[in-house]
């Protein structure tokens, strides 16, 4: 079966190895913290960033919990910038560790317009840090962040930025973006297996946590438990080390793809014009992002047909939604190890195949249109 689904995404044959190789005792083996260290400085590079990261056991989630539960203290004002599911979702966390979320509330069809971000907080900018997702996965649509946590930055506002599925798919220059918590997860477009937050905390977050009146709490959410873990030469708990040697694998690779960006851009854009050339309607209106493509379900076709038809008659596996979006749109995801011109070729060639086969009449062969757009 072939996974195309927004993460989890398939897992290249390297990273499957290196998640087979031996294990050492990770609390006890020197050159395991040499090797998480050194794992810990090459994703740092690849953010552009000179902040703390930190690989934490758990799936992307607990990063955004764990970048909450440390900064959030009772009665704190958050601004949650929000135009999708995941935005709107930070304010469950805000509220479960006592801070008032203030929800911004934008137009769930594009990209967040940071001009009128700016009036906002003209009028009030009083929050201790503000929640935005880079890309919110159920609309696919991408947020300008480097242009949101600059503007944040000028309010004395500290970000704290959702990149799970957007990270390593897209370019992150952190430092120069004025980013405080930037969180990505292993199953996105690291293409490894669910189970790891790579969480990247700014000198500031970590003096804010240490500025705080009242303790975090949490032990598996605060941040603070890994500073200076490789002086001291100590984990807050037994680091799951087969996650850790898929995710050196993935990232070996990272490094080592020079046209990365650039492919998933290009991938994103042939998927898009394919898809609407045969006569699908994207959800968004504007500011898709490269790791994946959001379309709506044809009207009186069922969007669990169409998925399962894909299933049984291809053995290939794209997502529905849930939420506000369920049984609205339907989703290809183009991430990391994905992100290749054969597999989403062979994807659109199934998609269309499968659309015929329950009665939609497409404009143009699928497959064709897509390969046209592929340099
Ligand atoms: C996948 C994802 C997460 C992690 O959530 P799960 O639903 O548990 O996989 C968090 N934020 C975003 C934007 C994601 O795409």
């Amino acid at each position: 079966m072939k996974i195309m689904t927004p993460g989890p995404t398939m897992v290249s044959e390297e990273v499957r190895k290196a998640r087979a190789l031996p294990c050492t005792n990770p609390d006890l083996d020197m050159e395991f913290f040499k090797e998480y260290k050194t794992l810990c400085d090459e994703i740092a590079q690849l953010l552009h960033t000179t902040s703390n990261v930190y690989l934490l056991s758990g799936e992307g989630i607990l990063g955004l919990e764990a970048a909450v539960a440390s900064l959030c203290e009772k009665d704190d004002r958050i601004l949650v910038i929000s135009n999708g599911i995941f935005g709107r979702g930070f304010k469950d966390f805000v509220e479960i560790y006592g801070g008032k979320a203030i929800v911004y509330e934008a137009d769930p069809k594009r990209g967040i317009d940071v001009s009128k971000l700016e009036a906002y907080l003209k009028e009030d900018h009083d929050f201790k840090f503000a929640t935005v997702v880079h890309c919110d996965t159920p609309s696919g649509v991408l947020n300008p962040i480097q242009d949101i946590c600059p503007l944040l930055k000028r309010y004395g506002i500290m970000s704290v930025v959702d990149s799970v599925s957007a990270m390593f798919a897209v370019e992150v220059f952190q430092d120069a973006w004025d980013i405080d918590i930037l969180l990505g997860g292993s199953q996105k477009a690291m293409s490894v297996p669910p189970g790891l937050t790579i969480a990247s905390v700014s000198d500031a977050a970590i003096q804010s946590m240490q500025k705080r009146s009242t303790p975090i709490a949490s032990f598996y959410c605060n941040l603070l438990n890994f500073l200076d873990y490789d002086k001291k030469q100590s984990f807050p708990y037994t680091m799951p080390i087969s996650d850790i040697y898929g995710l050196k694998a993935s990232i070996d690779e990272i490094r080592h793809d020079n046209k990365r960006y650039e492919r998933h851009q290009m991938i994103a854009n042939a998927c898009r014009k394919a898809l609407c050339a045969y006569g699908l309607t994207m959800y968004l209106e504007d500011d898709y992002s490269p790791s994946l493509s959001v379309f709506e379900v044809p009207q009186g076709i069922q969007s669990d047909m169409i998925l399962k038809t894909m299933i049984e008659d291809h053995r290939i596996m794209i997502a529905g939604c849930f939420d506000v979006l369920k049984d609205k749109v339907l989703r290809i995801g183009h991430m990391g190890y994905n992100a290749n011109v054969n597999d989403v070729r062979m994807t659109l060639r199934a998609l269309d195949e499968t659309l015929r086969k329950l009665n939609f009449k497409g404009s143009c062969d699928m497959e064709a249109e897509f390969m046209k757009h592929i340099a």
